[in-house]
């Protein structure tokens, strides 16, 4: 059976990052999306407004978002502009029509250029739209985006051939809300949405509910690089409590029983992560959100303290998926565009080993055994194209196998405080990662060189 493809936003937007940053002699891409109202064909939406003041630093989004009509969303994003924004244009769901760009109230001329080759490798859809970001006096002025999108543009669901109808899931790179290119201080958002829903959808999503009712408002006040959300009919979202954090769950009916399995899985990846890596702060005193979403392909991702798990029906697969990422809210450090990804992937990938060893769900050796059944003749570490076909099976299933060797070469208590060591000093290389090993004892750091395929003068008696 198809095992979830595990892609992370991050991992993309700064591979996108990095491609910009050479080929375009550009900095960063930012992610900014927003929206306030639409007043489209008879119906008549809540303006949006923020009742927190946009901070000078923070490119601030209103966003009015209706789901009322069946095949299309219709959407309005206020854009605020943070003080350091620079005029690169944004990148929109090529399928947006009915489109009108205002500076503050003045109709903005723009060119939506829907032909030709999306602007961002990851964003297939999505297209320029492009115009002059006028100054209103000495400050820029707040944009307000309106359009209408096809659902069949931004759903997961119906892109992947979901059963699940009555429902949307909003997808990662399908620039259904406004992608802005600017300065890497911008490149985090705060919303402030409102959202029309069909009578008697749910939805949870990676903000906060404050607000029931015939709209919803939903706001995430601490900067974040996206905007996701989940809402449907037969969508439950269920609060329950683990010790003195909130935990919050949006499933669909058949889901009900992964649902329940999950905040088993998550407390126990989380204890265990604490105990022996220490505490993560941001995480234990918030709400624990998970989204199953009804996909049974594209990515699983986690950000801050938010899961959203596609299917997974192996046993064992779904223990794995949050194992794994939990451990990402550990492991984050390293870069993600290039082979170094290894350090975030691999350590993820072992941690859930060890949380699945612990809790019982696959042995170590069994979890390592499925890693080289996937992982047979892949090419070296070291090296490796991020984009390479087997990219997953050599960042993931690899590196999972090698440290589980050092693992087992170092011994549990050292590979523990090595690991402590990882996180706190947080070496931008590998090489530095390799410095750190080498003040335990065993010639460690020789041996893992040699066996990511690092060029070194040494000579290793051990297999990796
Ligand atoms: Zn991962």
């Amino acid at each position: 059976m198809q095992e979830p493809v595990e892609i992370h936003v991050l991992d993309r937007i700064s591979k996108y990052i990095q491609t910009r940053a050479l080929d375009m002699k550009r900095k960063y891409l930012v992610w900014l999306s927003v929206i306030g109202l639409m007043n489209f064909s008879d119906i008549f939406l809540h303006k949006g407004h923020a009742e927190v003041a946009p901070s000078s630093s923070n490119t601030h989004f209103e966003l009015d978002i209706s789901l009322l009509h069946q095949t299309e969303i219709l959407v309005t994003a206020i854009i605020n502009p943070s003080s350091t924004y620079h005029d690169d244009g944004l990148i929109l769901n090529r399928g947006a029509t009915n489109l009108t760009v205002k500076a503050n109230d003045t109709d903005l001329k723009y060119d939506f250029l829907i032909e030709g080759e999306p602007p961002n490798p990851f964003i297939v859809r999505g297209r320029p739209l492009r115009f002059k970001w006028p100054k209103c006096g000495k400050r820029l002025c707040r944009l307000t985006i309106s359009y209408a999108i096809p659902r069949t543009e931004i759903d997961y669901g119906s892109q992947w051939g979901s059963e699940q109808t009555e429902a949307l899931e909003t997808g990662l790179y399908a620039a259904w809300i406004p992608v802005i290119e600017g300065d890497a201080d911008t490149g985090k958002f705060t919303f402030d949405a409102r959202l029309s829903l069909p009578h008697g959808w749910n939805m949870s999503g990676n903000g906060k509910l404050e607000q029931w009712g015939d709209t919803i408002h939903f706001r995430r006040m601490s900067p974040g690089i996206d905007f996701t959300f989940l809402a449907g009919e037969k969508l439950s979202v269920v609060a329950t409590e683990k010790g003195t954090t909130n935990v919050e769950i949006a499933h669909f009916e058949d889901r009900k029983s992964d649902a329940e399995r999950i905040v088993p899985i998550a407390s126990g990846a989380l204890d265990f992560l604490t105990e022996h890596l220490g505490s993560l702060s941001g995480v234990s005193d918030q709400a624990l959100k998970f989204i199953l979403s009804d996909r049974r392909s594209g990515p699983s991702y986690s950000r801050g303290n938010y899961w959203v798990l596609t299917r997974a029906d192996e046993p064992g697969a779904l223990a794995n998926l949050v194992a794994h990422e939990t451990a990402h809210f550990w492991w984050n450090h390293a870069p993600t565009s290039t082979w170094e990804d290894w350090r975030n992937e691999g350590f993820a990938t072992f941690y859930a080993w060890l949380i699945l060893d612990d809790m019982g769900f696959r042995t170590l050796e069994e979890s390592v055994s499925i890693a080289r059944k996937r992982s047979a003749e892949v090419p070296h570490i070291f090296g490796l194209p991020r984009n390479h076909p087997r990219a997953h099976n050599v960042l993931y299933d690899s590196a999972g196998i090698l440290l589980h060797g050092l693992y087992n070469r170092m011994g549990k208590v050292d590979f523990l405080k090595f690991s402590r060591d990882i996180l706190n000093q947080k070496p931008a290389k590998t090489t530095q990662l390799l410095e750190i090993l080498s003040n335990y004892p065993g010639q460690n750091q020789l041996w893992l060189a040699k066996c990511l395929g690092i060029p070194v003068q040494a000579e290793i008696l051990s297999p990796c």
